[in-house]
């Protein structure tokens, strides 16, 4: 794959107790060090003109104050210091090249995946929240739409928390296919089945709150039956993947079980839903606080692309999760095949 990164996403440092570190990137290039055709691409940090397009010009102008200034606690979980706003403009650079690069054509071995931070996906177009400033995946997006040849974008993040930045942001717009799976109750507390869209968004936001336990099983079938039927249906010509690690089983703030593995699988289950809708395909970094997870379970997306086959998971689904599935298919008219 080809990796967009930044020193630059080091500065930004929230303090030594901080999940969300500098060392998160450096334990992701550390287990990228070994394999076999990774290449690493700085792309230009963005400025506010591109920002703008998802969030409001008095909120960016306010959070560039507050980084002038010496920075400090936005709120209790989301710090920043005075170079975090040089960080924001590159983590945002990074995600709008992911997309640009996968729409000029690179997959496959070449396909981009951003690893900036701050990560992105909890900020919503007025306020920062839960270690997230700006909206890194649907900055992406939106100038996707408004340079390119491009009608719909297609998001799916499966960072173990609910995206309800990207949602909020997009959701009243048909142009924007969100989905999002996640672990029910846990922060933000928003991603509910019914949380669907309004307006001409109708139905193109949907919500995949799996219980804690979850493991690999229900959650490749949660993408393999509701999100591929309403991705097929909704035929993206930009597939953008909010990429967290932190519902891994060894991550230190979820409750979901996913294995290593599973992040092959769900690389290999996305990757044919681009192909079967012709849509481009990129990666950008959310969550993920284990450095060791991280260092695996970026490698093993990685390696998917370059050749690798992932090993498919036994065991049965779990009642629960089928409910949740027929639920959201219900939510969205999806006929789904679930025997
Ligand atoms: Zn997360």
């Amino acid at each position: 794959m080809q990796f967009g990164y930044s020193e630059t996403c080091l500065a930004h440092d929230p303090g030594a107790r901080h999940p969300e570190s500098p060392d998160r990137l450096r334990a992701i290039r550390e287990g990228l060090k070994r394999k076999h055709g990774v290449q690493y691409v700085e792309a230009d940090p963005v400025d506010v003109d591109v920002i703008d397009g998802v969030h409001d010009r008095d909120y960016l102008e306010s959070v560039r104050e507050f980084c002038a200034d010496g920075g400090g606690n936005w709120d209790p979980d989301t710090t920043a210091v005075e170079e975090t706003w040089d960080a924001v403009r590159y983590s945002a650079g990074q995600a709008c090249w992911a997309a640009e690069t996968a729409l000029d054509g690179d997959d496959g071995r070449e396909t981009p995946f951003s690893i900036g931070r701050p990560p992105g996906h909890h900020a919503v177009s007025d306020d920062a929240m839960g270690f997230c400033f700006v909206n890194n995946v649907a900055v992406a997006a939106q100038h996707a739409l408004e340079t390119r040849d491009v009608d719909r974008v297609a998001i799916v993040d499966w960072d173990v928390h609910h995206g309800n930045g990207t949602q909020d942001i997009f959701y009243d717009r048909g142009d924007v296919f969100f989905a999002s799976i996640h672990e029910q109750g846990l922060y933000p507390g928003t991603g509910a089945v019914e949380e669907t869209g309004e307006g001409s968004g109708e139905g193109a936001t949907m919500n995949l709150p799996m219980p804690a336990g979850t493991d690999d099983r229900d959650y490749l079938e949660a993408v393999e039956g509701p999100i591929a039927t309403a991705l097929e249906a909704y035929d993206p010509d930009l597939l953008l993947i909010s990429a967290g690690f932190d519902a891994h089983r060894h991550d230190p703030i979820s409750r979901i079980r996913l294995s290593t593995e599973a992040y092959a699988l769900l690389t290999d289950r996305l990757r044919g839903i681009a192909d079967r809708t012709d849509a481009a395909l990129g990666f950008v970094l959310e969550g993920g606080y284990g450095l060791d997870v991280l260092a695996d379970t970026v490698a093993l997306v990685h390696e998917t692309f370059d050749g690798r086959e992932p090993i498919e998971p036994d065991g049965d689904r779990s009642p629960d999760a089928v409910e949740l599935l027929e639920e959201v298919a219900a939510a969205h008219d999806l006929e789904l095949d679930l025997d």
